[in-house]
């Protein structure tokens, strides 16, 4: 049997009592990073054994773990944060299980798009989950695909291209559109900062000490702008 277990995305109080319970009593976990896995073991006082699985050995990885299931061992697999398969590994290993008829038991838990898309007060009945756009091959064709969909998007970005995306918002969006940054959810310093993509970029230009942490990025679907609204928790 293999468990997918989502872990705190910065709280480490988010992690549910099954959760705890499938780690402490798992022959072995995976987990893409065993040192950052570890922190949050001890914290739970879970001593199950622990191997790598990230981006770069899963394939050959992969075959390994389904024999180990097949051998009857109970397997976790973790991330360094949130859902496994949520723009981490997991998928090829659920589809392997599937295509060799493991059973495979995923938890509910955390995972940071969904607060930072209700929390964001823009539609959330329909939404689209774009996860990290290509760095550069391919991303203005990805840009050109979102612009057609008519729902609430869903962005992740990283620190270093928040100004960049939010110049693409501007440029590749025919109607303005309300936009939401969502920094550090669930850590001491979590921020909802609300405006244009021109405001915002304008902003964060302004005020590059607040250029860090994690964050999703949700563009609403709707078209009326809410010029220059920032909200900022700090100030
Ligand atoms: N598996 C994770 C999930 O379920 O959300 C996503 C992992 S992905 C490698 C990391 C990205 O998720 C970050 O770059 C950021 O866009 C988003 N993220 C993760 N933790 C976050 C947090 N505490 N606040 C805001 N965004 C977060």
């Amino acid at each position: 049997m293999l468990y997918i277990v989502p872990t705190p995305i910065g709280n480490l109080g988010d992690i549910t009592h099954r959760a705890q319970e499938v780690l402490s009593t798992v022959d072995l976990i995976l987990a893409e990073d065993t040192r950052v896995t570890q922190r949050l073991l001890a914290k739970y006082e879970i001593h199950t054994p622990l191997r790598s699985y990230h981006a770069h050995n899963e394939h050959q990885t992969t075959a390994n773990v389904i024999q180990l299931l097949k051998d009857g061992k109970t397997i976790a697999l973790v991330s360094d944060a949130g859902t496994p398969g949520i723009s981490d590994p997991g998928f090829m290993l659920v589809r392997a299980c599937r295509e060799a008829e493991e059973e495979v038991v995923v938890l509910p838990g955390p995972t940071a798009f969904v607060p930072a898309l209700v929390g964001s007060g823009f539609p959330c009945d329909r939404f689209f989950f774009e996860g990290f756009l290509p760095h550069k091959k391919g991303r203005q064709t990805r840009w050109k695909f979102l612009v057609t969909i008519p729902h609430t998007l869903v962005l992740y970005e990283s620190p270093y291209r928040l100004v960049k995306c939010l110049d693409e918002i501007r440029t590749y969006f025919a109607e303005i559109r309300n936009v939401c940054v969502v920094r550090e959810i669930s850590k001491m310093h979590e921020q909802y900062h609300f405006g244009t993509a021109a405001g915002l970029s304008a902003w964060f230009e302004k005020h590059p000490e607040k250029v860090k942490g994690e964050m999703v990025i949700i563009i609403s679907s709707e078209t009326s702008a809410r010029e220059g609204q920032e909200e900022d928790d700090d100030e």
